[in-house]
């Protein structure tokens, strides 16, 4: 599994994942961070990242595929732990239609309440 941690010294969340800028933590490892959104949009809203600098799920591919699975790995354990037992919602933006603010991969995990029906 790469440990290439590439950073972007203009990218929001490498600064978070740096310490550069405080975020509220919830887990971390060798490979991933995850910390509550800013603004959230269920009363559990988690973002989980890869360490290592990648823009969004477009740029998933071979080389990095190992680490989007410890990540959904991490997912699945954070989901746990929150005790989202009657159901979660994971989402990835990609690019301007789906809404992406920040261009480093991450991980919805939204929970807590009964999620819009609608996703588009
Ligand atoms: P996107 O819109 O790119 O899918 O998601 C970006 C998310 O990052 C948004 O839900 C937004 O609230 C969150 N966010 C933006 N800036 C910060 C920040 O400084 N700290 C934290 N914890 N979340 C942030
Ligand atoms: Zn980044």
């Amino acid at each position: 599994m790469s440990k290439d941690l590439n950073h972007d010294a203009d990218c929001l969340f490498c600064k978070i994942i740096n310490g550069e800028i405080p975020s509220n933590k919830v887990y971390e490892d060798d490979l991933c961070y995850a910390f509550r959104d800013i603004d959230p949009q269920a009363p559990t809203h988690i973002l989980v990242v890869p360490r290592t600098h990648v823009a969004s799920c477009a740029e998933i591919t071979g080389d990095n595929a190992a680490l989007v699975g410890h990540i959904f790995t991490v997912i699945a354990r954070i989901a746990a732990r929150e005790k989202l037992a009657d159901g979660w919602r994971v989402v990835s933006n990609v690019g301007a239609d789906a809404g992406q603010t920040v261009p480093h991969l991450h991980f919805h995990i939204l929970g807590g309440k009964r999620l819009s029906d609608r996703m588009g």
